[in-house]
C-alpha cells in the first residue's frame, strides 16, 4: 500500500533518515551498554531520591511552568541568569528543535560539520531547510570550511563542542573565530553536551559567548555526566531575545515535576560530578592507551567515548559481532559515514577491562 494514499507531510519529512539510537543488547546474561554515552556512575543518589519524592507526591497537577527551580540550580552552579536559560522536557534534543522550527524554513540553510551529531539534520529537514554539511580535517571541525560555506541563506550553524561521535573539540578561540566570521543574522548554536568531562585548558563550553552576543546559544543536558538519560532534561543558555522565541514556542509544561526535582538535585551534587570526572579521565586515557597497544588508531576524546577505527569497514563489524557475543554493546557509526570506526563510552572499571579483554582476543 502507498504510503501517499494519506496525508502528506512537509517537503523534507521523508527525506529523513530516522535517528538509530545505540542498541541495549540482549537481556539475558552480563550486559555492558557501551553505546549511548550515558554515565557508567548512573545517577546522583541525590538526584534519585528527589525522582521518587517528586512521584511519591501528586502527580495529577502540572509542573511549574517555568521550572523555576531547575532553572536556580543551574544558574547558580554556574554563576547565570536564570531568565536566559530554557530548558527542554525531552532532552537538549528538543532544544536543538525548537531552535530549528524557530529559525528555519523553506528555502533557508543551516551548516553542520562533516561528522556532526546526526539530530541536526533531522532538525533541519523537519522544518523544510537545506543541510550544508562542511569537511572536517583530522576528525576536527573546521572552521574555515563552515565559514566558506555561509550564503544568503544560512539562518543557523550547529557546533557540537565536543562533537560527538568524535571526540574532538575546538579551542576557545577557534569557536570565537568562527562566531566573528558570521554575519549577526546567524545563530551559532554550540551544543556542548559533553563540556563537564572536558579538562582542556583551551576549551570553553561558550558561556560568554552568549553573554556578549545575540547570536549565540549554548545547549547542555543531563543526559551525560549527570546520568539522566531517562529523565530526558536538556537546557539552552541564550540572549534575552533567543530566550523570549523558545518561550514562545515551548510546551507550556514541557519539563515534568519528577523532572524538575531530579534535575535540581543532580546539579546541587559537585560532589558527584566530580568523582565523574575523576572516573573518566582516568578511564578513558587508560581505554586509549591499551586500545591504541592492540595496534588500533582511536582519536584522541576529551568526551567520554573514543573512536576506533578498524582496517575496513567488515572488520568493524566482525569486531562489532565478536563484542557482542561477548555481552559488550559499543555504536557502529556508519550512518555517521564512519563505517570503519566503532565508537566506545567509557564505563565501568569492570566494563572497560572486558572490552580491552575482548578487542586483544579479536585482534589476535
Ligand atoms: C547526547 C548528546 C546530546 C544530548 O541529548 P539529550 O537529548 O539531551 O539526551 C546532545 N548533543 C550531542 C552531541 C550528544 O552527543
Amino acid at each position: 500500500m502507498s504510503v501517499m494514499k494519506g496525508p502528506i507531510p512537509k517537503p523534507g519529512i521523508l527525506g529523513i533518515d530516522p535517528y538509530v539510537p545505540g542498541k541495549s543488547g540482549p537481556k539475558t546474561g552480563k550486559v555492558f551498554k557501551l553505546s549511548s554515552n550515558e554515565s557508567p556512575l548512573g545517577a546522583s543518589p541525590k538526584a534519585i531520591a528527589a525522582y521518587e519524592q517528586a512521584v511519591a507526591q501528586n502527580l495529577s497537577l502540572y509542573p511549574d511552568p517555568g521550572a523555576t527551580k531547575l532553572r536556580e540550580a543551574i544558574a547558580k552552579r554556574y554563576g547565570l541568569n536564570a531568565a536566559n536559560i530554557v530548558c527542554g522536557g525531552t532532552g537538549s534534543d528538543e532544544l536543538l528543535q525548537m531552535l530549528a522550527h524557530a529559525y528555519l524554513g523553506l528555502g533557508d540553510e543551516a551548516i553542520y560539520s562533516q561528522f556532526g551529531f546526526l539530530v541536526y539534520p533531522i532538525a533541519i529537514a523537519t522544518n523544510g531547510a537545506k543541510a550544508v554539511i562542511a569537511p572536517e580535517r583530522n576528525y576536527h571541525t573546521d572552521v574555515d570550511a563552515i565559514l566558506a560555506r555561509v550564503s544568503p541563506y544560512t539562518k543557523i550553524v550547529f557546533l557540537a563542542n565536543p562533537n560527538n561521535p568524535t571526540g574532538t573539540y575546538i579551542s576557545a578561540a577557534e569557536v570565537k573565530r568562527l562566531h566573528v566570521g558570521l554575519p549577526a543574522s546567524v545563530l551559532l548554536v554550540l551544543d556542548a553536551a559533553y563540556a563537564e568531562y572536558v579538562l582542556a585548558n583551551d576549551y570553553d563550553a561558550g558561556i560568554a559567548l552568549v553573554e556578549a552576543n545575540t547570536n549565540v546559544v549554548m545547549t547542555r543536558t543531563f543526559s551525560k555526566i549527570f546520568g539522566l538519560a531517562g529523565v530526558r532534561i536538556g537546557w539552552a543558555y541564550c540572549p534575552p531575545g533567543v530566550a523570549d522565541v523558545l518561550n514562545r514556542i515551548r510546551g507550556p509544561f514541557n519539563v515534568s515535576t519528577a523532572a524538575i526535582a531530579a534535575g535540581t538535585a543532580a546539579m546541587e551534587d559537585v560532589t558527584f560530578i566530580e568523582q565523574a570526572v575523576v572516573h573518566n579521565s582516568k578511564w578513558l586515557s587508560w581505554l586509549t592507551d591499551k586500545i591504541r597497544n592492540l595496534g588500533l588508531e582511536v582519536t584522541p576524546s576529551v568526551g567520554n567515548f573514543i573512536l576506533i577505527h578498524f582496517s575496513d569497514a567488515e572488520k568493524a563489524a566482525a569486531a562489532d559481532v565478536y563484542l557482542v557475543s561477548q555481552g559488550l554493546i559499543l555504536r557502529r557509526v556508519e550512518a555517521y559515514g564512519l563505517p570503519r570506526c566503532l565508537r566506545l563510552s567509557v564505563g565501568t572499571e569492570e566494563a572497560n577491562h572486558a572490552v580491552v579483554k575482548a578487542l586483544s582476543e579479536f585482534m589476535k
